[in-house]
């Protein structure tokens, strides 16, 4: 055995380590991780949209005590409420030992992802085939949402209030539908567009039929096909479209990918990869010194703005309801709280090195992803986390064994992204971005790292017990 050189011993003393730190990893933490998957690709294939998500993690809540949060009723520590905001964005609270004036631990995720959202006016018929138009939902590459098979989810909201829930497209016997691309030997004009005008947001149109309503004196016999199909169905016409929110998602499920199945491909990681450990900590904490919230929030893919997204007062009156409850200052309670703002970060592609900055980047497998700031072109539009509080975190992920790294999104002027963290920093929230490395983000089919998604639950649990 040969001794450790004093360069050496240096190194390991004031580097960074950039070793895979999987090669040192127990087996039993792998073992763990891979468990942790399957109960998240369940949620994946039960949660493509929000309304999706709060219904799955509802049902999951109540089967662990969670009761809706009555104003005027007292709960003490230990107990488990939740705030339901629409059927779209949700927030699950375990009541502290210390009153909420002490501040209260919140994690953050959101649960809406890209999608082709359905048009008010969407079906119509041309050249004897039905189709939809569609309104893209977040940030997509348009050209990755043609000729993938696809479901449709959402509802429709009656005039007299009832709501008919639709999702076509997910079992084995159901029909899917699909948003065509010109086959490549007639594109010879359309390959000379650049890459982001590839597919235009107008010809995001999804097939939804070919039969003609068997008549052969009337227009439109295709169109009026479907609607007496979808009359037929769910008793809705034409108008009811108008107070609908419809969507088509990739129809695919969840999958494990690699020899090694030690990643997961599905559509919607962005952001339930943070949702489902941010649920699973809060339900898995007994009585927490701090009141412990975890939220899942609506329309972060476009802004976070509306009454169900972060940039909307539900967190801070989430927090008030619970002040108020314990006869404290709401304001206080929120001054003095913190979150993990638990969003996504882009892994380094080995294939597109050239838009990371090798060592501010994140990598699969190199576990939980901690970003100080996002925004782009110098830093404009996010919460440029304070450097105390992430000395705090660091000192907690290492001090409960997380394996952890740090990463920015991209290179400088490379582009750029951002996530709710600002909105909760606006609160006076102490706040820091906290998720997992994603590959192909915004694709119909995301990539993470089974051992990633395991650290990010490891870390939402150590931050609220
Ligand atoms: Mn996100
Ligand atoms: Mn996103």
């Amino acid at each position: 055995m040969c001794e450790k050189s004093e360069a050496a011993i240096l190194k390991e003393k004031l580097f960074i380590s950039r070793k895979n730190p999987l090669i040192n990893e127990a087996q039993s933490t792998i073992d763990e991780a891979f468990e942790f998957s399957k109960g998240y690709k369940e949620f994946l294939d039960k949660a493509k949209t929000e309304r999706e998500a709060v219904n799955v993690a509802l049902a999951l809540a109540e089967e662990n005590g969670f009761v809706p949060f009555e104003n005027g009723k007292e709960y003490k520590a230990g107990d488990k409420v939740y705030f339901n905001n629409r059927g779209k964005a949700v927030a699950f609270a375990v009541i502290g030992k210390e009153k909420a004036e002490k501040g209260v631990n919140i994690t953050a995720a959101h649960i809406d992802s890209p999608r082709l959202d359905l048009k008010p006016n969407p079906l119509y018929e041309e050249m004897d085939l039905a189709l939809f138009k569609t309104h893209y939902y977040g940030g997509i590459k348009k050209y990755q949402w043609t000729a993938v098979p696809m479901a449709l989810h959402g509802v429709f909201v009656k005039k007299n209030g009832s709501v008919i829930n639709v999702s076509i497209g997910e079992k084995d016997d159901e029909p899917k539908f699909m948003v065509n691309d010109l086959l490549p030997h007639l594109a010879q004009e359309q390959s000379k567009r650049t890459l982001s005008d590839g597919i235009r947001g107008e010809e995001l149109n999804v097939l939804v039929g070919s039969l003609p309503f068997k008549d052969d004196k009337e227009s439109n016999l295709v169109k009026l096909n479907i609607l007496n199909i979808l009359f037929e169905k769910y008793g809705v016409t034409e108008h009811d479209f108008l107070s609908a929110e419809l969507c088509c998602v990739p129809a695919s499920k969840a999958f494990d990918i690699g020899f090694d199945r030690s990643m997961i491909g599905a559509y919607g990681q962005d952001d339930k990869v943070c949702a489902y450990p941010a649920l699973m900590a809060v339900f898995d904490i007994l009585v927490p010194s701090k009141t412990a919230i975890a939220v899942l929030a609506d329309k972060e893919e476009i802004g976070s703005d509306g009454n169900t997204g972060l940039n909307s007062d539900f967190l801070k009156y989430v927090i008030s309801d619970i002040a108020k409850m314990q006869g404290c200052d709401e304001t206080i309670a929120i001054r003095n709280s913190r979150c993990l703002s638990a969003d996504v970060n882009a892994a380094t592609d080995p294939t597109f090195p050239e838009v990371m900055e090798k060592n501010n980047a994140s990598y699969i497998n190199r576990g939980v992803c901690v970003t100080k700031y996002t925004g782009a072109r110098g830093k404009s539009s996010t919460s440029d986390a304070n450097a105390e509080y992430v000395a705090e975190i660091r000192a907690m992920l290492d001090g409960a064994g997380i394996v952890w790294q740090t990463g920015e999104l991209g290179k400088v002027d490379a582009g750029g992204g951002g996530t709710v963290a600002m909105y909760i920093a606006n609160l006076g929230i102490e706040v820091l971005d906290l998720g997992v490395p994603v590959l192909s983000m915004h694709a119909p089919v995301e990539v993470t790292s089974k051992f990633d998604v395991y650290m990010c639950y490891k870390a939402m649990y150590e931050f609220c017990k």
